[in-house]
């Protein structure tokens, strides 16, 4: 090589490096599917790699494997960094320019295995900036729009929250003074009996919600115990006690008002004990003594409830077991009218509630036993024959006038609340009304009323009663 085709070789390398430009070339050359970007300043051994790389035969396939051209990683790493092709038939879902890809695997994902599928969700890397732009932006609207939501629902729990203090604070701020007495059908008249005398040993607690006390409840179901507590309510003897949990309330959105469960409010007495100790015993007196028809009415309410209590307690007592104490199921469905049927002619006929809780006690170890002898028969036939035997033992005690022993309940069996307090009260009203007593007594007309100092006639009590003092104390 002469000195001067040395200069000019010089320098031509010069001017290639000081004014590089990149290599474009496509494949297949006849009908191009790719083009193929070589970057400028590239060695040529890295351009004749990327070439090899990116070439593509007539039917759209690589023209060559990696493997073939050299080592894969490095012919893979040489090619990708030095170039990038554009599949010419495959347009971005966007813009409808071909899209750009940086290495065979994205350029098949793009434009399938002959590198001519033209349309598709891919995007070019521009649109795709722009659209995950969007994305990012749409994101940020919905994470402001959430917070939002959350701020305004905040806004609302704490608007809940006021309401629900207010009306707790209105609520302790009731007092006796506004306080009246419920209908004579009422039952929450004879209830508030039963609350005083239960109020009287939790000093400063709340009376529990019906829920809490369920299922025996108050007065033996659900529904009649939140009956009679509205009635009290209404007629300011009860208030919704502060310790209520705010699940039992539903606050309107719309108006200030403020709603609650009946059976899950939890309640306080409105007044002193003076105060509802007084109203206990002036119900009880009216119950007992009272005259018209008011006072009838709410005698047969409250006789009317203790006979239902005292049935769905033996009820109880007799599921309570056949399945506690047997492992039976309860008695079936199916049978549970009559069973109610058979206890109350037993209570009719006169049994006391604990000869009725011997008779149930005895009905179910007579079922056991009969279970026992029979290998075929069922638990829930041995419940259901419980039922027979105990209408059978009632009639048959009835007939033979049996000597039937009161028995306790066991711990076990909660029987409803009241039922204590209002047997007392009732059988004290039957007590003073009953032929043979009154007939019994001195003091008495043969109608049961008796004259007072001032000439009044009074219900006579016929004492003695340790508990009453005399018949003048109406
Ligand atoms: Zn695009
Ligand atoms: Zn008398």
């Amino acid at each position: 090589m002469g000195k001067r085709e040395r200069r000019r070789k010089r320098e031509r390398a010069k001017r290639q490096r000081s004014v590089p430009t990149a290599v474009v070339t496509e494949f297949p050359p006849a009908a191009p599917r790719i083009r193929v970007i070589v970057q400028a300043d590239q060695p040529a051994e890295a351009r004749e790699i990327a070439l090899k790389y990116w070439e593509v035969a007539e039917d759209g396939k690589w023209a060559r494997t990696v493997a073939s051209i050299g080592e894969q990683q490095a012919v893979s790493m040489t090619a990708t960094s030095a170039s990038h092709a554009v599949l010419l038939g495959s347009l971005c879902a966007s813009c409808d320019e071909p899209i750009r890809v940086p290495n065979r695997s994205w350029a098949v994902k793009v434009g399938g295995p002959n590198l001519d599928r033209r349309s598709g969700t891919y995007l070019c890397p521009e649109c795709s900036e722009v659209q995950e732009q969007e994305r990012l932006h749409r994101r940020q609207a919905e994470a402001e729009a959430a917070q939002a939501v959350q701020k305004q629902e905040e806004a609302r729990a704490a608007e809940r929250d006021r309401k629900i203090a207010e009306l707790i604070a209105r609520e302790g701020a009731t007092s006796s003074s506004e306080s009246s007495l419920p209908g004579d059908a009422s039952l929450g008249l004879s209830l508030y009996i039963a609350l005083v005398n239960h109020a009287a040993y939790r000093a400063d607690k709340p009376l529990p919600s019906v829920t809490e006390v369920a299922p025996a409840g108050w007065t033996g179901d659900s529904t009649t115990d939140g009956e009679a507590f509205l009635d009290l309510y209404r007629a300011h003897l009860v208030a919704i006690a502060a310790e209520t949990p705010v699940e039992a309330f539903v606050v309107s959105d719309e108006d200030d008002g403020v709603r609650f469960y009946r059976t899950e409010a939890r309640w306080r007495l409105v007044g002193s004990a003076a105060f509802t100790t007084a109203t206990a015993e002036s119900i009880t007196a009216y119950l007992v003594t009272g005259h018209g028809p008011g006072a009838h009415e709410a005698r047969q309410s409250l006789a009317g409830l203790v006979e239902r209590m005292e049935t769905i307690n033996v009820i109880s007592y007799l599921d309570g077991l056949l399945t506690k104490k047997y492992d039976y199921p309860p008695v079936p469905e199916g049978r549970r009218q009559e069973l109610a049927d058979v206890v109350k002619k037993g209570l009719a006929a006169g049994y006391t509630p604990g000869q009725m809780i011997c008779f149930a006690w005895r009905a179910a170890d007579s079922a056991a036993g009969w279970k026992e002898r029979n290998a075929h028969m069922g638990p829930a036939e041995a419940s259901s024959g419980a039922v027979t035997i105990l209408n059978g033992k009632i009639d048959n005690a009835i007939e033979l006038h049996h000597a039937i022993p009161e028995y306790d309940s066991p711990r076990w069996h909660q029987q409803p609340l009241a039922l204590g307090a209002l047997r007392e009260v009732n059988a004290e009203a039957r007590r003073i009304r009953d032929r043979a007593v009154i007939d019994a007594c001195a003091v008495c007309d043969h109608q049961g009323l008796s004259e007072t100092d001032t000439g009044t006639l009074v219900r006579c009590l016929h004492a003695p009663d340790p508990r009453q003092d005399g018949a003048a104390n109406v």
